[in-house]
């Protein structure tokens, strides 16, 4: 039986590699204005770096590579002395969801497939034992990170934490297209992290996914990252999200056929780069010292390469390489202090670990908020909060679409729930309700 598979998956790899060769010379890739480069299996592996120059060009107010260093640095000196004081681990949960764009109904993965991938990030950032995800190196380390599907939707209701979402888009053919749609779909990013499964076509033809890379904060001048709220979160071919060591299903592309893509861009998004740094001959730098120099993206499973002359074999079996997925098993210690910094600092990651939209405790008591309503939505100069049976609730707090306070209020009396909402610019905003333990959050639009 085994050796069955063995052959039947040879034979595959073989008939799909020719193929993507071919179409490799037929399509020229880009993504925004930047050639992608199709690897051996003429697949492109990620297109996070990418897309963080285009993000950089877009917004001049978002962090260059060297300002998000040096605040990297800084935090990551105070990190390092509280760790000193402080014994003990907690468990940091990450919310997800997952939209599942589809134009065909093979596009439309089955919820099986989707809990694959969760479980896979679940073995993946907590290096769990009997897993691929195990690492008996002893470089590898045990995040503390989880993930969870929603179960709590934007409007207080009961989820699964799938949207399944259909598009008349056949193709994903272009970046702006890919960020367009997002914007449109985006669940409240400061509760939820958002992730998209799409069919690629056109010049992004092969590419398993691309992340948008954290911003950071504190920095003077630098508060304001208007425009990259909605798009945030990580995108990844319906092809390469799960598992097919969990699902038996024939939609996974060989050889990222183990769900470690999402792995891989998540890790981008809580601020981890390339392992060789994006620049090759051993120029690059990921900014962690217990990460090897390598001298450029790996291919296929190599084990013992070593690339550069400074001391080390490169690290393939890294999330942050390019191996095939079934030679990965290791965050280090320095690529997880770096998470750790950008899980506690930065816009719409640190507000995550607080989000209570997985959380088992607040679905049950919902009902005090049901019907609870915002209206009109758009607004102009005045937001009105609809309750039920005149039931005020406690307080609500309005942020703007990066998760900044615009408003705070103590409800008292009925006339707290007419918003005057004439002075603030337009754009997406969150009122977030409280009455007794529950919490309610709904997006508004104001133009
Ligand atoms: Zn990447």
């Amino acid at each position: 039986m085994k050796r069955k598979i063995t052959l039947k998956g040879i034979a595959l790899a073989l008939l799909l590699s020719a193929s993507f060769i071919s179409n490799a010379q037929e399509q020229p890739r880009s993504f925004g204005k930047y050639p992608l480069e199709p690897n051996k299996y003429g697949i492109v592996r990620c297109a996070s770096y990418e897309n963080e120059l285009i993000l950089q060009q877009n917004n001049p107010k978002r962090a260059t590579e060297v300002q998000f260093e040096a605040w990297m640095q800084e935090k990551l000196k105070e990190l390092r002395e509280k760790r000193k004081q402080k014994s003990g681990n907690t468990i940091m949960t990450i919310p997800v969801v997952v939209h599942v764009v589809y134009n065909t109904s093979v596009q439309n993965i089955s919820d099986e497939q989707v809990q694959s991938q969760i479980d896979v990030l679940n073995e993946d950032y907590r290096m769990m034992a009997g897993t691929p995800g195990f690492d008996d190196s002893g470089l590898g380390v045990d995040t503390q990170i989880e993930f969870c599907l929603a179960k709590v939707d934007m409007e207080g209701n009961a989820t699964d934490g799938i949207d399944r979402l259909f598009t008349t888009t056949t193709q994903f053919t272009t970046r702006q297209s890919v960020e367009d749609f997002k914007s449109f779909t985006i669940w409240d990013p400061t509760q939820y992290f958002n992730i998209w499964t799409v069919n690629w076509g056109g010049e992004l033809s092969n590419l398993l996914g691309y992340s948008q890379f954290p911003s950071e904060s504190g920095l003077q001048g630098l508060a304001d990252y208007g425009g990259d709220d909605f798009t945030d979160g990580v995108v990844i071919s319906y092809k390469n999200f799960g598992s097919a060591n969990k699902v038996d299903s024939n939609v996974f592309q060989w050889p990222y056929q183990y769900g470690r893509t999402a792995t891989h861009e998540i890790g981008h998004a809580l601020g981890l780069r390339h392992i060789w740094g994006d620049d090759d001959n051993c120029q690059g730098n990921d900014y962690c010292a217990d990460t090897p120099v390598a001298n450029a993206a790996t291919q296929g499973c190599p084990l013992g390469q070593d690339s550069c002359p400074q001391v080390g074999l490169d690290m393939i079996q890294n999330y942050m390489d390019y191996s095939n997925d079934e030679c990965m098993h290791i965050f280090t210690q320095n690529q997880l202090d770096r998470m750790l910094v950008v899980l506690q600092n930065s816009p719409r990651r640190a507000s995550l670990l607080t989000s209570t939209v997985c959380g088992v405790a607040s679905t049950p008591d919902l009902q005090l908020l049901q019907g609870t309503k915002v209206y009109p939505n758009p607004a102009q100069n005045v937001l009105n909060i609809k309750v039920e049976n005149g039931d005020l609730p406690d307080n609500y707090a309005i942020y703007n679409s990066i998760g900044q306070t615009v408003a705070n209020v103590k409800v008292t009396t009925e006339a707290n729930l007419t918003v005057d909402t004439s002075a603030y610019s337009n754009g997406i905003y969150f009122i977030k309700i409280d009455k007794g333990n529950e919490s309610k959050t709904i997006k508004f639009i104001k133009n």
